[in-house]
């Protein structure tokens, strides 16, 4: 009998709910984890007396109790609902281009409607019929996507098959006409990793609908508290974890799983491994193009890494009232065109927009009492970075650092009298901590070639398995989704086997 039924590699999201689902279901399952805390991206850490977020900041598809969406459904049949404390917040996002555009947009249909109807008069019915549009086009997309309809068809779903893949400024052409009205409109483009012309509509829609629909949330000690109530019921639920012990190796005998190596050169046998690393890393790294058929590799082809982060975290000592800051998620821009954005993040230059964070808005017991804490945060490929010469690493850090700060100070200009930490995380950070290519957050780019609705979930390997950000799409609630789908598809095929 092998040592476990499953190896999880990496206890991100996915990772930690699909070791959870396996153990509930009885699998005998190891999860290895390199860094010492679980979470993957959702984790936080200590600088004084501040414990910042790392990266969650508005999460999706909560709802209500009486409403409730797809992951506090999922979280409540995990049996995680009443160990963590969820707090909604009110808006969607207050957007500010000095000079240009300063709007804030409730999370509630008929109020964002309304401001936008009041801000360009001319375009009232317009804005009127693309919301129209886009509930209808989420309506078919829960059916086709979520709800998996086998009856699905171009007759039946006739938006979703027709808008889906298009890019979504194509399909905003086709409703709107200021530019600046769709900038607005599209703001959350940074959340997804490509700019309006690029993105997919269906991802873009369906991202704004959910927000809408079943609001932002954040957790009550952030997304460490999640990750931690995660991990206390997989090790009740019998569980074992290892901190500090990367996965070195998965070694396969005749097309099928045999174990895992640890990097402290342990030999670990199992007849599955699910592996919330990179797909690439997993491939290359860890089973060896050696072992593998050659055409493992076409699922690669053409796909290329996605961006990851930079964020300036801030300790302040004050409420945020005192700085002007009334509402969690500001963005905050130098100018309206999404592109301008979007080719900064591959380069050095200063960030051209940025999203700021204020957690104590919607939680003020968030931070200490009279303190708070914001994130600044932008989207960067890692590409600049790897070839910056290391001498050249902390000027570079701290004066984007200082850029994102100079920019924000244009809508809070109080933030700076009133700073007391500054931390800064860049994608190299990222590549450290998460031990992903290039440090992305959100896998793969999602161009609409490579979109999930076409991921190949074939293994080359039998007993291999994938979940997160590589083989869905980047964010909480869709990584912690696909961690639940691989831990139940073992589950399946281990009581095939043993049947
Ligand atoms: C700054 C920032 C802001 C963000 N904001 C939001 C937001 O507001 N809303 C939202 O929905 N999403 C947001 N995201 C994205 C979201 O956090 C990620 O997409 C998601 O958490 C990724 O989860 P994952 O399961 O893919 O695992 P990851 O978080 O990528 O974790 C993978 C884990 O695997 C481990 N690992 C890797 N290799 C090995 C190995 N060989 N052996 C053992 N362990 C290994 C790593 O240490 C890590 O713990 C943000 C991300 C960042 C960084």
């Amino acid at each position: 009998m092998p040592d476990y039924d499953v190896v999880v590699i990496g206890a991100g999201n996915a990772g930690l709910t699909s070791a959870l689902t396996l153990a509930k279901g009885g699998a005998r399952v190891l999860l290895l984890e390199r860094h010492n805390i679980p979470g993957g991206c959702a984790t936080s850490f200590i600088r004084g007396r501040f414990e910042f977020e790392v990266s969650l900041h508005q999460l999706s598809g909560i709802g209500s109790e009486q409403k409730p969406g797809p992951l506090r459904m999922l979280l409540g049949e995990l049996g995680i609902l009443d160990q963590i404390e969820l707090v909604e917040m009110k808006d969607l996002y207050r957007l500010v281009i000095p000079g240009k555009i300063d709007l804030t947009l409730k999370a509630e249909r008929g109020a964002v409607v309304e401001t936008l109807k009041a801000r360009f008069p001319k375009e009232g019915p317009s804005i009127e019929r693309f919301f129209d549009f886009l509930y209808q086009f989420a309506a078919e997309m829960v059916g086709v996507a979520f709800a998996r309809d086998p009856a699905a068809s171009r007759g039946k779903y006739p938006l979703f098959f027709k808008y889906a893949l298009k890019p979504t400024r194509q399909v905003l052409d086709e409703y709107l006409k200021d530019p600046l009205l769709m900038s607005i409109i599209t703001t959350y483009w940074s959340y997804l990793g490509l700019p309006p012309s690029l993105l997919p509509f269906a991802d873009f829609a369906v991202l704004l609908w959910a927000y809408i629909e079943f609001k932002p949330y954040h957790i009550k000690g952030g997304s460490q508290a999640l990750s931690n109530a995660l991990l206390d019921s997989f090790l009740q639920a019998g569980g074992t974890i290892r901190f500090d012990c990367a996965a070195r190796k998965i070694s396969t005998s005749g097309g099928k799983i045999k174990g895992v190596w640890t990097e402290d050169g342990e030999e670990i046998s199992c007849g599955y491994v699910l592996s919330n690393a990179s797909t690439l890393l997993t491939y290359t790294d860890l089973i060896g193009a050696e072992n593998l058929p050659k055409q493992s590799f076409q699922t690669f082809a053409g796909k290329t890494l996605g961006p990851s982060g930079f964020t300036v975290f801030l300790g302040f000592d004050c409420e945020p009232g005192d700085m002007g800051i009334t509402e969690t998620t500001n963005f905050i821009s130098r100018q309206s065109d999404p592109e301008v954005s979007f080719a900064c993040w591959r380069t050095l230059d200063p960030p051209d927009g940025v999203a700021l964070s204020c957690y104590d808005v919607s939680d003020p017991d968030f931070s200490p009492p009279g303190a708070c804490q914001a994130a600044l945060v932008t989207l960067q490929y890692a590409e600049p970075w790897l070839s910056l010469p290391p001498s050249r690493y902390t000027e570079v850090k701290y004066r984007i650092a200082q850029d994102m700060i100079d920019l924000a100070g244009k809508v809070f200009p109080r933030i700076t009298q009133h700073l007391e930490e500054v931390e800064v995380g860049t994608p190299l950070t990222h590549m450290r901590y998460l031990g992903h290519p290039g440090g992305a957050i959100y896998g793969f780019d999602q161009y609409a070639k490579d979109s999930y609705f076409f991921e190949d979930r074939r293994s080359p390997v039998q007993g291999l398995y994938f979940a997160g950000s590589w083989v869905a799409p980047g964010g909480y609630q869709t990584t912690l989704q696909s961690g639940v789908s691989a831990g139940r598809a073992i589950l399946k095929s281990m009581n095939k086997r043993n049947a």
